[in-house]
């Protein structure tokens, strides 16, 4: 079962020339994949699609924010996205080496009635996300770290210092 139809493109109803999608991305979207580190977020995604006869070039504008947990008090914010990428879809058999090494084209066969474009997308958004993340990235730009869990960690951090297990260890190896 597949709940992604809805960014299926039918391309053998399709006429050559350029064509507009649009999708709306929240939590529904993410239930889809299951590796997902994320799963809510609110993003709009324009897609402009040009129909040649022997390629499609697919623009797509991404953007909002994708609900995320702080690298530093593990508290949720909403990290904002914003990108522009560019597909090609080629058909088998076209195209030379170089292209088969660039990510940015796929080979479709011959007779592909339609394309699905959820997995790109998924991709892309999971692009935008920074090695590190804090609150102060939010979108409304004005949340801080939690103080409270903050000082909790600390407090975590000093107690592993001097964990009187460590000192055992210690005795043992000196022994
Ligand atoms: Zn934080």
């Amino acid at each position: 079962m597949n709940k992604l139809r809805t960014f299926d493109i039918n391309l053998s109803g399709l006429s050559v020339g350029k064509h507009i999608f649009t999708y709306e991305i929240d939590e529904r979207f993410f239930e889809n994949f299951a590796e997902s580190p994320v799963s809510e977020g609110d993003v709009y995604v324009h897609l402009s699609m040009e129909k040649k006869e022997r390629m499609l070039l697919l623009d797509f504008f991404i953007d909002g924010s994708l609900k995320s947990e702080c690298d530093r008090c593990l508290d949720e914010f909403n990290l904002p996205i914003s990108s522009n990428e560019k597909v090609i879809y080629k058909y088998e058999g076209e195209g030379n080496a170089a292209d088969h090494e660039d990510p940015n084209i796929v080979f479709i066969a011959e007779k592909t009635e339609r394309i699905n474009v959820a997995q790109l997308i998924y991709e892309f958004m999971m692009l935008q996300i920074p090695i590190k993340k804090t609150c102060e990235m939010d979108r409304m730009g004005e949340k801080i770290c939690n103080p409270i869990m903050l000082a909790r960690l600390e407090e975590g951090r000093k107690e592993k210092k001097t964990d009187p297990r460590w000192d055992k260890l210690k005795d043992i190896k000196h022994n």
